[in-house]
């Protein structure tokens, strides 16, 4: 079967500095994949790489078709889709003309745009009582939920979110967990950097684990998260995986 998105044998390097090394992901559709890891493990580099930001060596391939020298608009164009760690919003712009925005890349005109802002306040109905106030004045979690519904606006099939709990209260984070895998039923699958290994295992179904811009541990999340060591290392080391 060929993966929606393959991230084949790939490095990346800043200058003489190597960030992401020798790695290989792959993401199957309808899948939930998650990468954990500790600061500056190379994990916002892999995300940036496989959108097209940054140039890299090895091969990024997206339903089998090799995309590695392809453009961010065009990957954006074919399905990709970014929610970055600093979410990146039009802080002046009202929550509606962010999300209006968000559509740039379609091609099926305003009047399906906006039906596609109907779709993203059904499922974020504080973005619908939220639509006429400026980005910069929501919430940590608003602007969370803001910075989702404007990544769904692209009509991705793959979107990958930047640690998306990071700065957000545990009762947000615990909803954005809960929306995270809810995407799968708008066919959009997910690759998800988190620091928060405990509850990116819990919500994907495979995990990878980068240690220094490398691959060190790999495999379906379910086991990854009563293995021992990375229990002590990233679950909060008390042997026992629910507390
Ligand atoms: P964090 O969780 O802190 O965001 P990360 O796992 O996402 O960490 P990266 O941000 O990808 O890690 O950084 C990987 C390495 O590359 C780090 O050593 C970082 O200092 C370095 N790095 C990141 N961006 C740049 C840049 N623009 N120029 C030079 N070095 C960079």
């Amino acid at each position: 079967m060929t993966a929606l998105l393959t991230i084949d044998n790939v490095s990346v390097s800043y200058g003489k500095a190597e960030a992401v090394r020798n790695v290989s992901i792959a993401v199957e559709a309808g899948q939930v994949v998650t990468v954990i890891g500790p600061n500056g493990a190379g994990k916002t580099t892999l995300l940036n790489t496989a959108i097209g930001l940054l140039p890299c060596q090895g091969r990024i391939l997206f339903n089998g078709e090799d995309v590695t020298r392809l453009e961010t608009e065009s990957r954006i164009e074919m399905g990709f889709g970014l929610v970055p760690e600093r979410r990146e919003l039009f802080a002046e712009m009202s929550v509606y003309d962010n999300l209006l925005l968000g559509a740039y890349s379609r091609k099926d005109g305003t009047a399906a745009a906006k039906r596609s802002i109907d779709d993203v306040f059904d499922r974020f109905p504080k973005l619908k009582e939220r639509r006429a106030q400026h980005a910069g004045t929501l919430s940590g979690g608003e602007r969370q939920m803001l910075a989702l519904g404007r990544a769904l606006m692209s009509k991705p099939t793959l979107l990958m979110l930047d640690e998306p709990s990071l700065g957000l209260a545990p009762l947000i984070v615990k909803e954005i967990f809960r929306i995270i895998p809810s995407l799968r039923d708008l066919g959009v699958s997910i690759l998800l950097i988190e620091q928060n290994a405990r509850s990116a295992l819990e919500t994907a179904n495979y995990g990878y684990v980068m240690e220094t811009g490398e691959i060190v541990r790999q495999g379906p999340a379910g086991e990854l998260i009563h293995d021992p060591q990375l229990i002590a290392t990233y679950l909060g080391g008390h042997g026992d995986a629910h507390n």
